[in-house]
């Protein structure tokens, strides 16, 4: 934004701005020439002067401002330099030309910028799916006491307790939450609403993982996937036609999941899953890599968040890895370190390219 000076008003200001430069000190500040120790109030920054060397600074938080008296250079932050009109030592006062202070408000701007795009992830919710007196798919093989019974909503909790235990030792001081943690059953709402509730500074994000297993009329379809939300579509409405043959229970999920401007932020973190899972399980599960559909609908969070499907519990051989702890465990283990890849990514992408 700039604003606009009448011709006259500009006049006038050039004409006090000759008086005041030359009565520096005498009279304070007037257009040009300001108090630097006023000028330091405003900006909230504290003022150091060795009159016997002519130098000093103004600190500002963090952000550094050398000077010199007389010599029309500041150094600032790690010795850059900015170019002004030097600053006067007028014997009870310090005098800054407005030049000067334009310079080094602009330089505290770029530090201010610098900072606020500097983003943390400061909550993770874990959500496994279903849950209580919903099962989720199941996956029922052989009989008498070769008989297998792999619920979803079983398979999703173990997985989801050990990415939640697993955060919570990693980020103690994050806050890490978990949808349900026994075999219970919050609603979507419930869920939608945990992760909605947490209270966020201007720049912490929370973000969303809900971990499903699949199911299909194919018994030879098993592996694993990872869907994120596709901006182009995110205002659309579910039509059923185009959702065919996608795992119906899903639907209301991704419908809830929330997509503004962290659509990339949640392909980086869907990619991220992806990779941790291939690494935990790719020798024996297949990957069916990254899914992004358009009857994704999105509601209104402002989180990355995707749907991790661990597997087939309708395919038998899957089926029976499902039910192993110990491939559960690597399971929560891939999710768990695409999480901490995409949270190191998020939180250090910027900061790490400052000069
Ligand atoms: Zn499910």
């Amino acid at each position: 934004m700039t604003t606009r000076r009448s011709p006259l008003a500009s006049l006038l200001l050039a004409l006090v701005a000759t008086v005041a430069a030359a009565a520096v000190g005498a009279q304070g500040s007037g257009d040009q020439w300001l108090d630097l120790m006023e000028v330091a109030a405003r900006w909230k920054a504290n003022v150091s002067y060795d009159p016997l060397t002519g130098t000093g600074h103004v600190l500002r938080g963090s952000d550094l401002v050398r000077f010199k008296v007389d010599y029309p250079v500041f150094s600032v932050g790690q010795g850059t330099a900015l170019r002004a009109t030097a600053i006067k030592d007028a014997g009870t006062r310090l005098g800054i030309r407005t030049d000067a202070v334009h310079a080094i408000e602009a330089w505290f701007a770029e530090r201010d910028a610098e900072r606020a795009s500097h983003f943390s992830v400061a909550a993770i919710l874990i959500d496994p799916g279903h849950g209580g007196k919903d099962p989720g798919a199941i996956g029922e093989f052989g009989s008498g006491k070769d008989r297998l019974r792999v619920a979803e909503k079983d398979v999703v909790l173990a997985i989801g307790r050990e990415v939640y235990d697993r955060l919570v030792e990693r980020w103690p001081d994050k806050r890490i939450l978990i949808s349900r943690g026994g075999d219970t059953f919050p609603t979507l709402d419930e869920r939608v609403e945990m992760a909605n509730d947490v209270q966020l500074g201007i720049n912490e994000a929370i973000i969303y993982v809900s971990i499903h297993a699949n199911a299909s009329f194919n018994k030879s379809a098993s592996g694993f996937e990872v869907w994120y939300l596709n901006p182009e579509y995110r205002r659309s409405v579910v039509d059923p036609k185009k959702a065919e043959g996608v795992d119906e229970h899903v639907l209301p999920i991704l419908n809830a999941m929330l997509e503004e401007e962290y659509t990339t932020e949640s392909v980086f973190l869907a990619k991220g899953i992806l990779g941790g899972l291939d690494g935990g399980v790719g020798d024996v599960s297949v990957n069916r890599g990254l899914r992004a559909e358009e009857w994704f609908v999105v509601r209104n969070a402002k989180m990355p968040s995707v749907l991790v499907e661990v597997g087939f519990v309708t395919n038998e051989d899957e089926a029976k890895r499902l039910s192993d702890p110990d491939h559960l465990r690597k399971l929560g283990d891939g999710i768990y370190n695409g999480i901490v890849e995409f949270v190191d990514y998020f939180e250090h992408r910027k900061g790490s390219s400052a000069q």
